[in-house]
Parts: structure tokens; sequence; C-alpha cells
């Protein structure tokens, strides 16, 4: 059956407009970035640019990789640009951000998988922007050597985050390429290799799973002490990707928060419109600050 389930009142969104938003707009523009946001037809578009929260995508606009829930486009990426982890730091110094989050595309064709990149780029931050706090949501580089990742964290990212996406049993029709455990063991390797980091990760609901398997989600990532989780409903991008299977509803949403925090969790968010990198900076900032 490949009928959708119908869009429910509480999946309601701003439409994008106003003085922040076309500012944001701006300042993508004149950089030559791309964000996560647009990409991706993120729903929260309006309500983060506005406050000037665009999460940059680094690397390019086309992925190694080719997950059915995703929009961005498949294929042989262009080569890096050695000017892009400049013009970032940029453009977070002209947002005024007190919190970024940087996110790319995944790049199996390069050997390190994109992690000097990333090293690069938040280091140009940090020179420009030294009170700015950065989220890096990262690729598995799955294919490169472990030692890959070291350069990454050797950069102190303030939070690492990296996406499971979904629970296991569903992997190979959402995520193929990917492997649960080796993204597990990624962000347990990210806390071993420095403690100070924290780390975070987050899964879409609504494309088949069932509520053990989420449960089971959040004590496997507990177990590799991941620190901060996000849930969120998927939406269908277009009508050629992975089929919504249900909407899951506020309430279950709150019943998955508690039982987050049960856990053991530092900070959840879980809401139908939660997001990787929605509300990041407002919620790190809180936690700090607690
Ligand atoms: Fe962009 Fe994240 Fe906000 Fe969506 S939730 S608009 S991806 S910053
Ligand atoms: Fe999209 Fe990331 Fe999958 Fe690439 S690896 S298709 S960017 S979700």
């Amino acid at each position: 059956d490949q009928s959708q389930p119908k869009k429910p009142d509480w999946i309601r969104v701003k439409a994008p407009g106003g003085k922040g938003y076309a500012d944001t707009r701006r300042i993508m523009r004149d950089n030559n970035l791309v964000t996560v946001c647009e990409e991706a037809g993120c729903p929260n578009v309006g309500e983060c640019w506005s406050q000037g929260h665009a999460t940059m995508m680094i690397m390019g606009e086309i992925c190694t990789r080719g997950c059915t829930f995703c929009n961005i486009a498949t294929g042989r990426p262009d080569a890096l640009d050695a000017f892009e982890p400049g013009r970032v730091a940029h453009a977070v110094e002209k947002l005024g951000l007190n919190h970024v989050v940087i996110t790319s595309v995944d790049r199996d064709d390069l050997d390190d998988g994109g992690a000097e990149h990333f090293a690069q780029t938040i280091r140009a931050i940090r020179h420009r922007s030294p009170s700015t706090t950065i989220e890096i949501l990262t690729p598995d580089f799955l294919k490169c050597a472990p030692e890959v990742l070291e350069v990454v964290v050797a950069a102190k990212p303030d939070v690492f985050n990296h996406n499971l996406e979904t629970v296991p049993g569903l992997y190979p029709e959402v995520r193929p390429g990917a492997r649960y455990f080796h993204s597990l063991r990624l962000l347990q390797r990210v806390k071993e290799l420095d403690p100070s980091i924290f780390t975070k990760s987050g899964i879409m609901v609504g494309l088949g799973e069932t509520e053990q398997q989420v449960r089971q989600v959040m004590d496997d990532m507990r177990a590799a002490d991941i620190d901060f989780l996000t849930i969120g409903q998927y939406l269908q991008p277009t009508p050629k990707h992975h089929r919504v299977d249900r909407f899951v509803t506020p309430e279950e949403f709150a019943s998955y928060e508690k039982a987050a925090y049960g856990k053991g969790f530092l900070m959840v968010s879980a809401t139908p419109l939660t997001r990787s990198s929605y509300h990041a900076g407002d919620d790190f900032a809180r936690l700090r600050d607690a």
C-alpha cells in the first residue's frame, strides 16, 4: 500500500519571510554557501532563518550516498573548495551566532571522508568567532581509516552530532550504505577520544519502526555514552522518497522525551518538527547555564 497518511494539523509551519529571513538568505548567497535547511526542504526554515539560524552544508551539494529519506542529490561530487572554511567562518561572524551547526554531504570519494575539511572549518570559525559554540553533524566515515576521526575530534567541536536516523531493522531500506553499529561506535569513540565533547544523535520516526525499537535505540545510544537526543517526524520530501508510514502523535513524542530523560540523556528534543539542528543553540545554552 503506497498511499500516504494525511498530514495532521500538528505539522504546521510558518511561511518563510520577514527581514531576519531575508538577511540570513543574503548572507548565505553572498558567501556562496549551501544550507541543509534549503536542500532538505526543512519545514522550520521560516522560524530558524528569521533568527539567523542556518545550518550550513559543506563539501558540496552532491552526496555519494542515497538515503531514501533524503532530498540531497546522489552522484559524483565536485572537488573540495579550499576557500569554503573561510567563507563559512565569515558567514558565522556576519550572522553573529552564539551557536552554529555545520553539516555536510557524505564523501566516500575522499580518503579521509572530508575529516580535514571539517577540522579546517571548525578552526576557521573559532578564529573569527571565538565565543561561538560549534556543533558538527558529520557523515559516518565508514570507508575511512579509523584514525580520521581523531583529526575532527582534535579540532574540538563543542558538540559532535551524527544521526543514526532510524532503527537498525530499517537500515537496508532507509539508510543503505550505512551500518547501525558503526555509527554508534563512531560516537562512542568521540567520547573516548575527548570526554569534554558532547555527543549527540537523532532519529526520525514514522518510517515504520515500533515504539519498542525506538526505546532500544535509546538504550544503545546511552550504552555508547551519547549525551543528546533528537527525535522528529519523518516527512516525505518528494513522492519518490520513502513513504511516511504514520504520523506519530505529539503525546507519543512527549512519552519518548520522558523515557529518554529517564535513561539519562542530558538533553532531549522530541517533537513532530524536531530536526537535528532545530533550536540546537537554545538547548545547548540552557544546558550550559543549568
Ligand atoms: Fe535549518 Fe535545522 Fe532550522 Fe531546519 S531545523 S531550518 S535544517 S537550522
Ligand atoms: Fe542525505 Fe546524508 Fe544520506 Fe547523503 S548521507 S543521502 S546527505 S542523509
